[in-house]
C-alpha cells in the first residue's frame, strides 16, 4: 500500500487517482491547510499535520505500506521569497520527520517531489540532470536540501528513492473532477483562465525585459496526468528493485507568458486583459527540462505533451470547478 502524503493537494490528488484507476491502494495523509477534502474524492483520507510522529507511527503501524509518495509542500517560489521561514519548516524540517518514522519502520521507498527550482538560473538550456543545482530562491533550495538528506539515508540506511523535479505542474483531470485551486492563486495558467471567466479583472505579466525573444519568461508546462504517470513508474521502478534515482519530468518545450496567454485566448475564445507589471523576485528567465533520462529509464510518455490540450483541460475544471 502507498502512503501519499499531500494527496488532497494538486499534483498528489492526480496521483492517487491516477494509481487507483489503475487498481493500487492509496492512503492519503494531509493536514487540508492547503489541500481539499473533495479532491480526495473516495479515497482513504488521514487529517494529520506532517509534523506529528506519532500519527506517521501510528499509521506505519497499521496499514501495510511499502512507499511512501511525498508531496506536502509549499508551492510558491514568491511566498518563499518573503516567508522562508514557512518553506525551510514545511520542506526540510517535516521531511526529515517523515524521513525518520520511515527508517523507524524499515519502509524502504519514497517518491519525493522535487523541482527544477534546484537548479537556479539556467547555464545550458534544455537542462539535464547532471545541470549544477545553485537555487536562486528558498523554494528551490529547500527542496535541494531533501534531496540532500534522502542521498544520506539511503547510503547510511538503505532508504531507495526516487527525486521527481518537476517543470511547471499545469492542467487537470480531462474529466474535470479535479483539478487545481489554490488560494491565493499564483500560477499562471489558472490565473490567465480566471481573467478569461471574469474572475479577474486581468493578468499582471511580470516583467518584458528578460533575455527572451518576447522578453517574458519561459517555462516548460507539464500535464499533472504525465506528473502522476512519473510518479507511478518511479514507484514500479523501485519496487522491482532499482537504485535510488533523479529525473526531471517536464515536457521539454518552453512556452513564454505571452504564448500562455495566447493559447488561453484560443482555447477560451475571450478577449483576457493584460497588464504590465515589474518582475518578480526569485524567477529564473527560462527553464526548459531535457527528460530524456525518465523517458529511457523509466518509459516515461507524456499523454498531454502539447500547450493546447493542457489548458484545455484546465479551463474544463476552471468552467465547472467544485473547490
Ligand atoms: N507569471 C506572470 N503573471 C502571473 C503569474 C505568473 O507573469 O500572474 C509568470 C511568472 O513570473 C513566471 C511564469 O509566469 O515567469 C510561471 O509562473 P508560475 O507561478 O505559474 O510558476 P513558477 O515558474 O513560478 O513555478
Amino acid at each position: 500500500m502507498i502512503l501519499v502524503t499531500g494527496g488532497a493537494g494538486y499534483i498528489g490528488s492526480h496521483y492517487v487517482l491516477y494509481e487507483r484507476e489503475r487498481g493500487n491502494e492509496a492512503l492519503v495523509l494531509d493536514d487540508l491547510s492547503l489541500g481539499h477534502r473533495e479532491a480526495v474524492l473516495d479515497a482513504p483520507l488521514i487529517v494529520a499535520d506532517l509534523s506529528n510522529e506519532a500519527v506517521l507511527d501510528a499509521v506505519f503501524r497499521s496499514y501495510p505500506i511499502d512507499a511512501v509518495v511525498h508531496f506536502a509542500a509549499l508551492a510558491s517560489v514568491p511566498e518563499s521569497v518573503a516567508k522562508p521561514h514557512r518553506y525551510y519548516r514545511h520542506h526540510v524540517a517535516h521531511t526529515i520527520t517523515l524521513l525518520d518514522a520511515m527508517r523507524r519502520h524499515s519502509i524502504p521507498y519514497l517518491v519525493f517531489s522535487s523541482s527544477c527550482a534546484t537548479y537556479g538560473d539556467p547555464q545550458y538550456t534544455p537542462m539535464d540532470e547532471r545541470h549544477p543545482q545553485n537555487p536562486i530562491n528558498p523554494y528551490g533550495e529547500s527542496k535541494r536540501i531533501c534531496e540532500r538528506m534522502m542521498q544520506s539515508f539511503d547510503e547510511a540506511y538503505g532508504l531507495r528513492y526516487v527525486s521527481l523535479r518537476y517543470f511547471n505542474a499545469s492542467g487537470a483531470d480531462p474529466e474535470a473532477r479535479i483539478g487545481e485551486s489554490h488560494d491565493p492563486e499564483t500560477h499562471l495558467i489558472p490565473i490567465v483562465l480566471q481573467a478569461a471567466n471574469g474572475k479577474r479583472r486581468s493578468v499582471a505579466v511580470y516583467g518584458n525585459d528578460y533575455a527572451t525573444p518576447d522578453g517574458t519568461c519561459i517555462r516548460d508546462y507539464v500535464h499533472v496526468n504525465d506528473l502522476a504517470q512519473a510518479h507511478a513508474l518511479a514507484l514500479d521502478r523501485l519496487r522491482a528493485g532499482g537504485p535510488s534515482a533523479t529525473y526531471n519530468v517536464g515536457s521539454g518545450t518552453g512556452h513564454s507568458v505571452q504564448d500562455v496567454i495566447a493559447a488561453c485566448r484560443e482555447v477560451t475564445g475571450r478577449q483576457i486583459p493584460v497588464e504590465e507589471a515589474p518582475r518578480r523576485a526569485g524567477d529564473p528567465p527560462i527553464l526548459v527540462a531535457s527528460s530524456a533520462k525518465a523517458e529511457a529509464e523509466l518509459g516515461w510518455r507524456p499523454q498531454y505533451a502539447d500547450l493546447h490540450t493542457i489548458v484545455e483541460t484546465a479551463w474544463r475544471w476552471e468552467e465547472n470547478r467544485r473547490f
